[in-house]
């Protein structure tokens, strides 16, 4: 008798499970680098799509390089999410190659926005601007009502709701960074990806390595940020979840070899957001700007 339950259970979860399956098929399947544009698309096409992530938590957009695995992948679906001005250095070719279906956000932002290095170089880190999420909340909104029009009402008011969500939590970082006084708005990083963080809530940032985590660091920018840090009396220094420790802790020894001291704060998601509840941009941009402004009082 037992064993007939224990069948029918198996049944009955074999043909739920073959229901699942078969609702999966009608899924628009959309390939994204990042995580942050993972969880962007999950926000505005919810159950409607099915989201694969070229780089998983952890994993630095600058150096990742394309496997055959990424290329069959988007090969197979429907709209491809990328970042762009040039974060993703290495799939240029793979992307040329699928351009029909491709989409670069940072690419479609207004230029007036962006934070020009040179006339040829964009820091490409434009996700920590709020401001700017939005607008790619947009863009990403626009591009799945072209891609599966047949869910199109969904997807705008998914954007339109989401968009608001940014709203308030650009005013949550307003006020918690309001708790800082404006000396100690100064962030150290170990490469330069809170550009557009800085700019839009009044930081100044100091990065040790370049733009992109392939620049290399020299004995040079770390005595600078050295000078930065002890002459402006910082009491934190942040490492990042897709860059090593060692260039940080090059400069605290700094610090500490000139009589200072500099504490190293919590890791700050940079290039790519975390797991479990930090796997969504707003939890994760919270635990950074807590992070920060904890670290710098
Ligand atoms: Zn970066």
């Amino acid at each position: 008798m037992k064993k007939t339950i224990i069948t029918i259970i198996f049944i009955l979860i074999t043909i739920t499970g073959c229901a699942t399956n078969d609702t999966d098929t009608h899924e628009f399947e959309i390939v994204v680098s990042t995580t942050m544009l993972g969880d962007l698309v999950k926000q505005i096409g919810q159950d409607h799509v099915h989201v694969t992530m070229l780089f998983g938590p952890g994993i630095d957009p600058h150096l990742a390089q394309p496997t055959g695995g990424d290329t069959r992948i988007i090969q197979n679906a429907k709209l491809v999410v990328f970042s762009g001005l040039n974060l993703e250095t290495h799939f240029s070719q793979i992307l040329n190659a699928y351009e029909d279906k491709t989409i670069q956000v940072g690419d479609m932002l207004d230029k007036g926005r962006l934070l020009f290095i040179d006339e040829n170089e964009i820091d490409p880190h434009f996700w920590f601007s709020v401001p700017l999420w939005q607008e790619a909340a947009r863009i990403v909104g626009d591009a799945l009502k072209e891609a599966d029009p047949s869910h199109a009402t969904v997807y705008e008011s998914n954007t339109v709701s989401y968009i608001e969500t940014l709203n308030e939590l650009n005013q949550w970082i307003e006020t918690k960074v309001s708790e800082l006084e404006n000396h100690q708005k100064i962030l150290v990083t170990a490469h330069d990806a809170f550009g557009y963080f800085a700019s839009t809530y009044g930081f100044e940032v100091f990065a040790i390595a370049g733009l992109s985590t392939e620049g290399e660091v020299t004995t040079q920018n770390i005595n600078l940020v050295a000078d930065v840090i002890i002459e402006n009396h910082v009491k934190s220094i942040f490492i990042e979840s897709t860059v090593p420790q060692t260039t940080i802790d090059s400069v605290v020894a700094e610090v500490e070899r000139r009589g200072s001291s500099v504490k190293v704060g919590n890791e700050l998601y940079s290039d790519s957001l975390g797991s479990e509840i930090d796997s969504e941009y707003t939890n994760a941009i919270k635990h950074n700007v807590n992070s920060i402004v904890e670290g710098l009082k």
